[in-house]
């Protein structure tokens, strides 16, 4: 099974109210056994939201305010239900497509702490705890390679 970002598949759970479908991950998750999060609504972050970005080890919206608490517990509280999903299903995790350069979901880069749209190497918080498990991932802006 795989764990697919929510606004991939057009869950509006995006910080503006929207989503991200991607049209190849939707096709994707025809064929796949697959399960979905969103990490910040898991943290209880409603939608619409201000934006956010990782700034050093914390996470602050674009207002200053401090959402590390909210943004580590919904990473936890999602990958503990993608854990007990496979252990319930008998199936193994094969990897993870999630939407890139979020602070929850970005894998390999994130946005950089300036609300500039300027890219830095790194993991969101929820990608992070996945690549710590040794969980692949891709984003959507790569090709499905599953
Ligand atoms: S990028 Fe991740 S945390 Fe952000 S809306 Fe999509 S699924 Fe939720």
């Amino acid at each position: 099974m795989y764990i697919v970002s929510a606004c991939l598949l057009g869950q509006n759970c995006k910080y503006n109210g929207g989503n991200n479908r991607s049209d190849e991950v939707v096709e994707f998750c025809r064929t796949h056994r697959y399960v979905t999060v969103c990490p910040e609504s898991a943290g209880r972050l409603p939608s619409p939201r201000p934006p956010a970005e990782k700034v050093g080890n914390r996470i602050l919206d674009k207002r200053g305010n401090d959402l590390t608490d909210a943004f580590v517990r919904g990473a936890e509280i999602s990958l503990k239900s993608c854990l007990e999903m496979s252990r319930l299903s008998g199936e193994k995790i094969e990897g993870a497509i999630l939407k890139a350069n979020s602070p929850s979901c970005g894998a390999g880069h994130i946005y950089d702490g300036t609300f500039s749209g300027t890219l830095i190497e790194g993991n969101g918080v929820f990608a992070g705890m996945l690549r710590r498990l040794g969980i692949e991932i891709i984003t959507e802006k790569e090709k499905i390679k599953w």
